[in-house]
């Protein structure tokens, strides 16, 4: 198992940098490891490894996970589930990031719970852009306006958006990101994160302008759960 995660991990960065090279890419790129479902031990041997953001997609577990590893100091973690408003206390507590902020009440309780010993949380917004009636996400034409109030919040720090495109829908979805992204930096020239690509897709997400990648399997391999 240590080998494989270190391997993994070594295999991808280099394919990242060879998509950057292929396409001139001027952004840096951030690898999130999706470790949802993985035991702590896990992160440990990628964080031996060199890997220091994670994802997360329930409270629970990060809450369980931040507490167990606390002595990993340069640990940052990002929180990408879905979120129910009566759940944000520990999320503003235990995350560096959250990707998945989709209407104001779950950004304004983020930004009342953040302690105030700790930098704003940075956060991103979550569009739903393939426009599916069961997915999260606030929609491109109503972005502008929770944008607009997400920057006033003090404990939070507006920094880009966030997609989970339908599984297929291809390069042409994210490059509706991109554009998107380049709406928002005309307002918020700060936000200039752009979270989209699985380990299916990756290398379009990329290649389209994402800044943020959220690989599970290509990192930790097969979760458990088919759903998770
Ligand atoms: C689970 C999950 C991922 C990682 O999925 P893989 O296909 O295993 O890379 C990325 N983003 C979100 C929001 C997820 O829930």
């Amino acid at each position: 198992m240590t080998d494989n995660i270190a391997e993994a991990l070594q295999r991808t960065q280099q394919a990242i940098q060879q998509i950057q090279r292929q396409y001139s890419l001027p952004h840096r790129v951030r690898l999130i490891a999706v470790s949802k479902t993985k035991p702590a031990e896990a992160i440990v041997r990628a964080y031996q490894a060199g890997q220091r953001a994670y994802g997360e997609n329930y409270v629970q577990e990060l809450v369980n996970k931040a507490t167990e590893l606390q002595a990993l100091t340069e640990l940052e973690w990002h929180f990408i589930g879905p979120i129910q408003s009566n759940k944000t206390r520990d999320i503003a507590r235990y995350a560096h990031w959250v990707h998945s902020v989709d209407r104001l009440k779950v950004a304004e309780r983020l930004s009342a719970q953040r302690p105030a010993d700790l930098p704003p949380l940075q956060v991103l917004l979550q569009i739903n852009i393939s426009a599916e009636d069961s997915k999260a996400g606030v929609s491109p034409h109503d972005m502008p306006a929770l944008a607009q109030a997400v920057a006033k919040l003090p404990g939070l720090e507006l920094k880009g958006l966030m997609a989970i495109p339908e599984p297929g829908s291809g390069k042409v979805t994210f490059a509706r990101m991109a554009e998107l992204s380049a709406l928002l930096q005309q307002q918020h020239p700060q936000a200039t994160e752009l979270s989209m690509g699985m380990s299916d897709d990756w290398p379009d997400a990329l290649a389209c302008g994402a800044t943020m990648i959220r690989l599970g399997t290509a990192i930790f391999g097969a979760r458990d759960y088919h759903n998770r």
